[in-house]
């Protein structure tokens, strides 16, 4: 039995363990199984009113929660109020995993609505279970950052943004058509925490430059630049982005300073833990 079987095993035994600690009235509908997915498709077949096989209760349950979907060739039982397909008990550990990796590694709240995109009758519970058994988030916790201790506030989107690099010199991406990356620029918006990464070949100025111009072009500038120090984005940058966009002002944060500098390396530290998870998988393939 290869590893995967083996955790897939565990979380259908924790999953039965936690299903059977529920109330006697939860436990047949906290997640619908197999069996009891052609029930309520049985059930809610037009000429099924006839028959003694469901009680009213039941069949009121089923024509209130579920219906059935054509999508493509093949019929879905969906959630009436989401009209989303029911994520079925014997597929959950696949599917949890799967979404879990997409997601890069992401917690259960981030799971979750990824899972709200396509599912429905998903069990947060459960959830929980799968993401305990994810050895890539077992082995590589967050590498913990000194506290910030004043907050920097910004008051809207694009007020103040955060840029970094991040050094990828030990671990290299080669794309297929020969160019290597080994530069990670980042940037983020104070206000909404949203993020910029791109991939850079070298730490230099005009490929700074360019890169930031872009999203700028695409955003706008924002009023308050601020970048680690003069060292990593030498003055040439500094002077084209000027002359870009005269109002903005660039700010240099001292040095890793916690107090400023500490979401864009909180930033920093989440992405290079989810990009260790992506590495781990590859070299554990
Ligand atoms: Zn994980």
């Amino acid at each position: 039995m290869d590893c995967d079987d083996e955790l897939k095993k565990w979380f259908y035994e924790q999953a039965n363990l936690h299903i059977s600690s529920l109330n006697i009235r939860f436990r047949e509908k906290c997640v619908i199984k197999e069996a009891m997915k052609n029930k309520i498709m049985n059930c809610l077949r037009e000429n099924a009113i006839t028959t003694d096989d469901f009680d009213s209760r039941f069949t009121s349950w089923c024509r209130n929660s579920f219906m059935v979907c054509d999508i493509g060739s093949e019929r879905f039982l969906c959630d009436m109020k989401s009209k989303k397909p029911v994520l079925l008990y014997e597929n959950m550990y696949e599917v949890y995993k799967k979404i879990h990796i997409e997601t890069a590694h992401a917690g259960r709240d981030k799971c979750l609505d990824a899972l709200s995109i396509n599912y429905s009758w998903f069990n947060r519970e459960l959830l929980q279970i799968c993401l305990k058994s994810c050895s890539s988030c077992q082995q590589r916790k967050s590498i913990k950052r000194p506290t910030v201790s004043k907050p920097i506030i910004a008051l809207e989107f694009m007020t103040r943004v955060q840029m970094d690099l991040i050094d990828m010199r030990t671990r290299p991406d080669m794309n297929p058509n020969g160019k290597t990356y080994k530069w990670i620029l980042q940037l983020k918006d104070h206000f909404s925490k949203y993020c910029w990464g791109r991939a850079l070949q070298k730490k230099e100025a005009r490929e700074v430059y360019d890169c930031v111009r872009e999203i700028f072009f695409q955003f706008g500038p924002p009023h308050i630049l601020q970048s680690d120090n003069g060292r990593e984005f030498v003055n040439e940058l500094i002077n084209s982005l000027e002359a870009d966009f005269p109002g903005m002002n660039i700010v240099h944060g001292r040095p890793r300073h916690p107090q400023t500098q500490g979401l864009i390396e909180r930033a920093n530290a989440i992405l290079s833990d989810a990009l260790g998870k992506c590495y781990q998988k590859e070299i554990s393939r």
